[in-house]
């Protein structure tokens, strides 16, 4: 099991309230992704969960239980780090079996765990290894190999990938949600990258200094963002926003539309000048500098023959997004 419930969770580092009060319900099983900007404390929401912080005030529950002061070895969570914290001495075999030999666990249940996880994680042939003979991947495997040796209710992960360069980055992300599809064990993933946070998440939480602004499928956040700040954070390249008459006529204070929602078109209704435009063989990002309503960003087509200095004419098509002057989305 692994249900996981927050309820007014707040926490304060002195007279800094970095969390001012978060209602959360993470079911059995999911894989749910804190997602935000640095500093906004997705970090601290995820220790609080773990116990590696108290709360300020609040209550958290783990499978009905509450769980607020437990330490964090009696919460049956295990919590991956971005800094693996291996140890450089021990084989592979050993830093794996670590917190099973700390446990008291019997040396044949513990070898049992141990080849489970090795098999699970392609580890088998490494076993013997030192962490230093290893890649930056392979570490980071074995760092969640000690976590699920354990058999948490819960994997806790803080931005585990953030060491690793791009190419790995992307194999590690399948691979941890091929291991959740294995496990079915409840997730919590902290992140700054929306791309991950969309990959991966069952449920995204998006997060602000502190405050919950959305959560829910990665998909409805991309469609019906309840908010500028969520349809700002989701989606790369950022939705553009626009103000003034062009929004007022819809309505609105603003209107945002995402890049891949506007096409380059002879019947468009924004005329302006492309200034960059980067060509990638599978898109084509141009900014288009559009006089009285601002630069626009359009994701095209491979093949979209457009250029620098081009003039060009713009046409939605796709969602215009509509927002009040508090910048909350209108229906
Ligand atoms: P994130 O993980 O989203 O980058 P953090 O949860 O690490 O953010 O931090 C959130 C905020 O809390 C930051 O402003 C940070 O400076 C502050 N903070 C975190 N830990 C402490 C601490 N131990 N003492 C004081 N402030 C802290
Ligand atoms: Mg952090």
């Amino acid at each position: 099991m692994g249900q996981i419930t927050l309820k007014q969770v707040r926490k304060s580092f002195g007279d800094v309230h970095v969390i001012p009060g978060v209602d959360l319900d993470i079911h059995d099983g999911e894989f749910v992704v804190f997602v935000g900007p640095s500093g906004c404390g997705k970090s601290t929401l995820l220790r609080l969960i773990a116990g590696l912080e108290d709360t300020t005030s609040g209550t958290i529950e783990i499978d009905g239980k509450n769980a607020t002061n437990l330490p964090p070895s009696k919460r049956g969570l295990a919590m991956v780090f971005q800094s693996y914290a291996l140890y450089p001495h021990m084989t592979v075999r050993k830093n794996i079996a670590f917190p099973l030999k700390m446990a008291g666990m019997t040396e044949a249940e513990q070898a049992k765990r141990v080849e489970r996880a090795a098999k699970v994680l392609n580890l088998g042939s490494y076993l013997d290894r030192r962490p230093g003979q290893l890649s930056g991947g392979q570490r980071q495997r074995v760092a969640i190999g000690r976590a699920i040796v354990r058999e948490p209710a819960a994997f806790l992960f803080d931005e585990p990938l953030s060491n690793l360069d791009a190419a790995l980055r992307v194999g590690m992300r399948q691979e941890i949600s091929e291991l959740h599809q294995s496990l079915k064990t409840t997730m919590i993933y902290v992140t700054h990258d929306q791309v991950e946070a969309m990959t991966m998440a069952d449920k995204i939480v998006v997060l602000n200094a502190g405050r919950i602004e959305q959560v829910g499928a990665p998909l409805e956040l991309y469609s019906t963002p309840r908010n500028l700040f969520v349809a700002g954070f989701i989606g790369s390249p950022k939705m553009n926003f626009i103000t003034g008459p062009e929004a007022e006529k819809h309505g609105a204070h603003t209107i945002g539309v995402r890049p891949e929602h506007i096409r380059v078109a002879d019947d468009g209704i924004w005329d302006g000048v492309v200034g960059l435009s980067e060509h990638l063989g599978s898109d084509s990002f141009i900014k288009v500098d559009v006089p009285g309503i601002g630069v626009i960003n359009v994701r095209g087509p491979g093949e979209l023959g457009v250029h620098h200095g081009d003039r060009v004419r713009l046409a939605p098509a796709g969602k215009i997004h509509r927002f009040d002057a508090q910048g909350l989305a209108l229906k």
